[in-house]
């Protein structure tokens, strides 16, 4: 390789993955989930901070079962977790069988046309399956009548050797809703049909939240994992994931003057602003209004419209010197919570992990 190849490419901003913070809220998850096998949501490359190291973490930790989105995730996953099960959870596609087959991933099977598909095209030499049913969402899943003629099938279940039953809660982030309370009886209905099934039923808020019912056989937490909250509680896991982006200029800027597009901020006094190296293309979204980034520890508010590439800070009220061209503003992190952006954009904790983009540096501290 040309040593110009070899040169780090400066970018806008950095991430940062605590890949042992990561490794203890998972351990954390584990030890509420108990004496059920505890396993982890990966999906959307591990909620958009990388499948491939944080999956290596987790396995490292003593996971064993993963539940990623889509099969191209699962043969990704495979690639660092060598002995795991693999859940993928948004059902069947037709023809996908090779790529199932190459990487020993287990489908997770929602309707009669996909058990079908999966069984026209695996026949018994495909993975045990694991059934979803729908007890109330009405997302994906078999819904009672067709688990239930299932169950009664004894030919097909001896082909599709069942390993897992699953179904998901609608309101688990609010745990009082009875809504759960009515899924988690439809489900131990359907569980009751097939006694020899191992089951799953708890995301991060239903593990968090509910009692000892929900833990069932399998846990599947996602976003405890990764630091993020669960429902409007607070939130006693670990921070794993930071946002940084870099000043790239400082600029004076008089009362009076406006800043960016629209010129929606406008000066109200002399003023110094910072620009920073990241826009709504890195996460930074838009719809922002009195969003604050922290530099050097301190809050400064975000002014005028964010960019594509671009932020301005007002860092007027910073001591002259505390902020230089090439210093690192924190978007999220540790001095400003993950949710705590996400409250301001009108979100969840989700949506601003899964949107942090690919321009990042990405740094992984283990
Ligand atoms: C994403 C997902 C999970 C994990 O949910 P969190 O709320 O992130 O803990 C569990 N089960 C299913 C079916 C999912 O789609």
């Amino acid at each position: 390789m040309s040593t110009a190849l070899r040169m780090t490419v400066p970018a806008g901003g950095r991430l940062t993955v605590d890949l042992r913070a990561l490794a203890s809220n998972w351990r954390r998850l584990a030890d509420r989930s108990g004496p059920a096998e505890c396993g982890a949501a990966v999906k959307a490359d591990a909620y958009g901070l990388g499948v491939e190291r944080c999956a290596g973490a987790l396995v490292a930790a003593g996971c064993r079962s993963f539940f990623v989105a889509q099969p191209s995730e699962g043969v990704k996953l495979r690639s660092v977790a060598a002995s795991a099960t693999i859940y993928v959870l948004n059902g069947y596609t037709s023809g996908a069988a090779p790529i199932y087959f190459a990487h020993r991933l287990r489908p997770v099977l929602g309707s009669s046309e996909e058990i079908a598909s999966w069984l026209g095209e695996t026949g018994e030499a495909g993975e045990p399956a694991a059934l979803h049913v729908d007890t109330g969402m009405n997302r994906l899943g078999l819904d009672l009548a067709e688990a239930a003629a299932i169950a009664t099938d004894d030919g097909l279940l001896s082909r599709l050797r069942p390993a897992l039953l699953m179904t998901h809660l609608a309101c688990a982030d609010t745990w009082t809703n009875p809504m759960n309370a009515n899924q988690i009886r439809r489900f131990a209905e359907v569980r009751a049909l097939f006694p020899s099934v191992a089951g799953s039923l708890a995301n991060s808020a239903a593990l968090m939240e509910g009692g000892r019912e929900i833990r069932q056989d399998l846990t599947r937490p996602g976003i405890a994992l990764y630091g993020g909250r669960w429902s409007a509680a607070s939130n006693p896991l670990e921070t794993v994931a930071r946002v940084e982006a870099r000043v790239i200029q400082i600029r004076d800027v008089a009362a009076g003057e406006c800043v960016g597009y629209g010129a929606t901020f406008v000066a109200g006094r002399p003023s110094r602003i910072a620009i920073l190296s990241a826009g709504y293309a890195d996460g930074l979204h838009r719809a922002a209004a009195g969003q604050e980034v922290a530099i050097g520890g301190r809050r400064v508010p975000i002014v005028g419209r964010i960019s594509m590439d671009l932020t301005a800070v007002d860092v007027t009220d910073l001591e002259t010197g505390a902020v230089q061209r090439g210093d690192f503003a924190e978007v999220f992190g540790t001095v400003i919570p993950l949710d705590e952006v996400a409250n301001r954009v009108g979100t969840i904790g989700y949506e601003i992990l899964t949107s942090i983009g690919r321009r990042y540096e990405r740094r992984y501290l283990d």
